[in-house]
C-alpha cells in the first residue's frame, strides 16, 4: 500500500505590485505579527523583506518588495530592481492590485515588466472591502480574460479577510519540499533592520510629504546592558538641514514623538525594556550615492 505521509510543500513566493496596494500589509497578516513597515504613503518598503507563512503541511517563504514604478533617483531605480530580481528565484508571484483602482496604467508596468516569468502568477485583488461587490466580480471577470493568471483571488488584507483561501492556493502551488525555516522563525531579517524600520515608518508617519523619502535610518548599536534593557542607537539621515529641522521639530518634539512611538513598538516586538537613542544627520543626496545606499542595505550584492 502506498504511504499515506501527507506531503510537505514549501517555497518561496514574491509579492509583487505597484506601491501602496497592501504588499506589506498583507505580509504582516500571513506571518500573524508587523515585520513590514507600512503607511498610506507610497514606497514605504524600500527593501527586500522576508516573512515566513507557516501552515499546516507547509511553509510559505513570502518575500515583500518595494513595489514597481517609475522613479529617477538611483534609489528608486534600486527599489525596482530589488523588486525584479525576485523574480528569477522564486516558485510563484502574487501580483496584487487594488480593487478600488481596478487595473490602472501603473499595474500595467509592473505585469509588463514580468513577462519572462516563467512561474505562476497569482493575481491577487487587495481592499476589496472598499468596492461594492459587482465590482469585484466585473474586474475578476476583466482580468480573467487575458488568461495570464494561474489564480485570481479577492482579499481584503486589513481585515483578514480571504487570506485563509489565499494560503491554501498558494500551498497547492507550492512544490513539495523542505523545513526552510524552524517553526519559531517568522523573518530573517536582521533585528537591527527591523528596528530601523519602525523608526523610519514613525518618521513618515509623523512628518509631513517631502520628508520621508529623503531619510534613511541606520541601527549603528544595539546590545542588551546588565540590568535587561536593550539599549539602540541610531541614526536618521537626511538629504537637507531644513528636513532636519523638521524631524527634530519645536523644542525637539517631533523626533521625541518618533522616540517613544517607535521605543514602544521595539518593546512591544522584543518584549524587553529598551532605550533608545536618536541622532539626526544631514547626508546631502545619499539617494543618488552608491556607497551610502551601501552602507545603508539598499544595495546588497553586486548589481
Ligand atoms: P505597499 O506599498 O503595497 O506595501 O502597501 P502597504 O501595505 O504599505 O499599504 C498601503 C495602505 O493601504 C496602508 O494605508 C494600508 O493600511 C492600506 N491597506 C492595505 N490593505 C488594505 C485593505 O485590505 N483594505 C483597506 N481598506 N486598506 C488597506
Ligand atoms: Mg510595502
Amino acid at each position: 500500500m502506498a504511504s499515506q505521509k501527507k506531503v510537505f510543500r514549501s517555497g518561496y513566493v514574491s509579492l509583487i505590485g505597484r506601491p501602496n496596494v497592501g504588499k506589506s500589509t498583507l505580509l504582516n497578516k500571513l506571518v500573524a505579527q508587523k515585520i513590514a513597515a507600512m503607511s498610506r504613503r507610497p514606497q514605504t518598503t524600500r527593501n527586500k523583506i522576508t516573512g515566513i507563512c507557516h501552515v499546516p503541511g507547509g511553509q510559505i517563504i513570502v518575500l515583500d518588495t518595494p513595489g514597481i514604478h517609475k522613479g529617477a533617483t538611483r534609489l528608486d531605480k534600486v527599489m525596482v530592481k530589488t523588486s525584479m530580481r525576485t523574480y528569477g528565484d522564486v516558485d510563484l508571484i502574487l501580483f496584487m492590485i487594488d480593487a478600488r483602482a481596478g487595473f490602472i496604467d501603473d499595474d500595467k508596468y509592473v505585469l509588463d515588466s514580468m513577462q519572462k516569468v516563467t512561474v505562476p502568477i497569482i493575481l491577487v485583488i487587495n481592499k476589496v472591502d472598499l468596492t461594492a461587490k459587482n465590482d469585484i466580480l466585473g474586474l475578476i471577470s476583466e482580468m480573467s480574460q487575458s488568461g495570464t493568471f494561474a489564480e485570481i483571488i479577492p482579499i481584503s488584507a486589513l481585515q483578514n479577510d480571504g487570506l485563509d483561501l489565499l494560503k491554501n492556493i498558494t500551498l497547492e502551488r507550492l512544490p513539495e519540499g523542505p523545513e526552510y525555516f524552524p517553526r519559531d522563525m517568522i523573518t530573517d531579517c536582521p533585528e537591527e533592520f527591523l528596528t530601523s524600520e519602525i523608526i523610519r515608518e514613525k518618521i513618515i508617519i509623523l512628518t509631513h510629504l517631502e520628508v520621508p523619502y529623503s531619510v534613511a535610518v541606520m541601527v549603528e548599536s544595539m546590545h542588551v546592558s546588565e540590568n535587561g534593557t536593550v539599549m539602540i542607537d541610531a541614526a536618521i539621515f537626511t538629504e537637507k538641514i531644513s528636513q532636519k529641522k523638521i524631524i527634530i521639530g519645536e523644542k525637539g518634539s517631533l523626533l521625541k514623538k518618533v522616540g517613544t512611538q517607535a521605543r514602544q513598538e521595539i518593546e512591544k516586538r522584543l518584549g524587553s525594556k529598551v532605550y533608545l537613542t536618536l541622532f539626526v544627520k544631514v547626508k546631502p543626496n545619499w539617494r543618488g550615492d552608491e556607497t551610502k545606499l551601501k552602507e545603508f542595505g539598499y544595495i546588497r550584492g553586486p548589481y
